[in-house]
């Protein structure tokens, strides 16, 4: 699946960038509209996050040549306006979702999914496996040895990247940036807090323990089989 974003902010675009990346998309940024135009008509993209204020030519003009010359992708504005007028004027204009800033990357990845499965092309995988556990990215649910797992939003995010990246010692870092959109201090436990009630829920009660400590490195979710 390939993402193009247009984005004139240095530091969004490359967290966006980044963020889809990891989530599995090839990734495309423009930092004007003009390229960002350009790329869109010739690159054969399956998704467009838009900014709407851009250098150039605005997020507007490209969602509406877009539209013109017959590109249906579709396309999620993403933008710091919030008045209701520029929602209507998004949607009216052909955008198929909207954004305001600031955003939270879990939010903005599970809207990307929720356009791309409602357009015609639909994810390859939409479920991980590790052993017996199992996590529906589109259906948002996980379930071990066949018995759902309740997990808040954070957790349920912590546990995909985990998956997503099954056998990589993940440091709190990557995580902290990942899942809660942010830097924390590295005395801070609400990673350590977080890891600890994902385990009880993931783990408790299975002889193979899938969420693992690596002593001053990080986490990993692995299975190491029976030990
Ligand atoms: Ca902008």
């Amino acid at each position: 699946m390939k993402i193009l974003i247009i984005e004139d902010e240095p530091k969004t675009g490359e967290y966006l960038r980044q963020g889809l990346t990891e989530a599995g998309f090839v990734v495309d940024l423009a930092r004007n509209g003009d390229d960002g135009l350009h790329l869109a008509l010739n690159g054969a993209f399956d998704l467009v996050v838009l900014d709407v204020m851009l250098p150039g030519i605005d997020g507007w003009d490209v969602l509406q040549t877009l539209r013109s010359r017959g590109l249906g992708m579709p396309v999620l504005f993403l933008t710091a306006r919030d008045q209701v007028e520029d929602r209507i004027r998004g949607l009216e204009l052909g955008a198929d979702d909207y954004l305001v800033k600031p955003f939270s990357f879990a939010e903005l990845l599970a809207r990307v999914r929720t356009v791309l499965r409602r357009g015609r092309t639909l994810p390859e995988t939409t479920s991980l496996r590790v052993a017996d556990l199992e996590l529906d990215q589109l259906r948002r649910r996980v379930t071990r040895a066949g018995r759902r797992i309740d997990l808040t939003a954070k957790e349920f995010g912590l546990l995909e990247l985990l998956m997503r990246r099954q056998g990589e010692v993940l440091p709190r870092s990557l995580i902290a940036s990942q899942v809660w959109d942010m830097n924390f201090d590295s005395d801070t436990n609400v990673i350590e807090v977080a890891i600890r009630r994902l385990r009880g829920k993931v783990d408790d009660g299975h002889d193979l323990k899938l969420i693992q400590t690596v002593r001053g490195m990080g986490y990993v979710l692995e299975d190491a089989g029976v030990s």
